[in-house]
């Protein structure tokens, strides 16, 4: 805790608008609700608006121009910006910015902007209620790469108009054709940007305190599928702090991750390209060598260890080194499947060779669970 004499000063623009719009959101909507009978499609582009900014941030802001996971058009691009200043979250420049800082300087309370082991209130929303990090507020040198982009550069310069425009204009638009000025301002305007903030700054709140770490331990940021339905997939952010480039961050198919799926979806229609995932071997080695490094640790504190030790590194690298031959060995099949070679003999003995292999890793697969369960019950 920072002494109260000590701390930098308050940013008064922010207090306001995150107070105000807070106030007004949980103050007025349930008063509106009491009042007035809810219209249906009003609560629709409600949820429709709040999606917008929100896959804006996760699919633009962080996958796309943070991380560059992906490349988009023009197009894409042009939307995410929009909806970037609909979520009044700082221009892409900035944002990135302060993000790429988070990933370099992972709770380091000096220099991550948001570090979670400054507490929970600070990492959720007090980080940008005083000036803080005044000093490196317009630093944008960790950002030359998206200086080169148009789009980032022109929503940065005008930042303020399209914040207004989007956060006065949609709202007013709506309320027009609806013919409920009031609901839209309530509803599109303020429950939708206060809904929006919130979840988003889960992110580097909740995200880095609720929730396992099944691929390293060395930060505080935890995979949870709970935080994942409120932020559009970017609740598996253990796996996202460790391997940061990926477009995915829910990688298995029943983890929730809308963002992905948008990306992948886009890429379909030509939209997005250059995909970058990484390659499943280097994940389950990462996934055995924190529960290797976790179960290591156990066992010497327990007493009379040395031969369970030396079963368990046995084990340990017997796995890695299946885990190695079988993703060999599967990427010449993979090959060879795209040069159609498959059907001759050669190929016969090869697909034997493939299947002893994938046997031996499943069965090591399985002494490793054992041996995990065995240690963690
Ligand atoms: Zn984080
Ligand atoms: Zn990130």
């Amino acid at each position: 805790m920072i002494p109260q004499q000590q701390k930098p000063p308050l940013i008064w623009l922010n207090v306001i608008l995150f107070t105000l719009t807070f106030a007004i959101a949980t103050i007025g909507v349930p008063l509106y609700c009491y009042f007035y009978k809810l219209d249906l499609t009003l609560v629709i582009m409600t949820i429709v608006a709040f999606c917008y900014c929100g896959m804006s941030i996760t699919a633009g802001y962080h996958r796309l121009w943070a991380h560059q996971s992906y490349q988009a058009n023009c197009f894409l691009r042009l939307i995410f910006a929009l909806g970037g200043a609909f979520a009044l979250q700082n221009s892409i420049l900035h944002w990135c910015s302060d993000h790429r800082v988070h990933h370099r300087h992972v709770d380091n309370n000096l220099k991550d902007p948001y570090s979670a082991k400054m507490g929970f209130f600070y990492s959720h929303i007090g980080w940008m209620l005083r000036q803080y990090q005044a000093s490196r507020y317009h630093d944008y040198s960790n950002c030359i790469d998206l200086q080169q982009d148009p789009i980032v550069v022109w929503q940065h310069k005008y930042y303020l108009f399209l914040v207004a425009i989007m956060n006065i204009g949609i709202p007013v638009a709506i309320g027009v054709l609806l013919g409920n000025m009031w609901g839209a301002i309530l509803f599109i305007g303020v429950l939708r940007l206060v809904l929006s903030h919130h979840t988003t700054f889960l992110i580097n709140s909740l995200a880095h305190k609720w929730g396992s770490q099944p691929y390293t331990d060395r930060n505080t940021a935890r995979d949870n599928g709970v935080i994942a339905w409120l932020t559009f997939g970017e609740g598996y952010h253990n796996y996202h702090h460790i391997f940061e480039n990926d477009y995915r961050n829910g990688i298995r198919w029943w983890q929730f991750d809308p963002t992905k799926w948008l990306i992948k979806g886009c890429s379909l229609l030509g939209w997005t390209t250059n995909l970058k995932v990484t390659s499943a071997d280097r994940i389950e080695k990462t996934r055995a060598k924190m529960e290797f490094i976790r179960l290591q640790y156990k066992l010497k504190t327990l007493p009379n260890n040395s031969v369970r030790l030396l079963q368990l590194q046995y084990e340990y690298e017997a796995l890695i080194s299946k885990i190695s031959d079988y993703y060999q060995v599967k990427k010449r099949l993979i090959d060879l499947r795209q040069k159609k070679l498959v059907n001759n003999y050669e190929s016969f003995e090869f697909m034997q060779q493939y299947e002893s292999i994938r046997q031996k890793l499943k069965q090591q697969r399985r002494d490793w669970k054992y041996l995990v369960q065995q240690y963690t019950v």
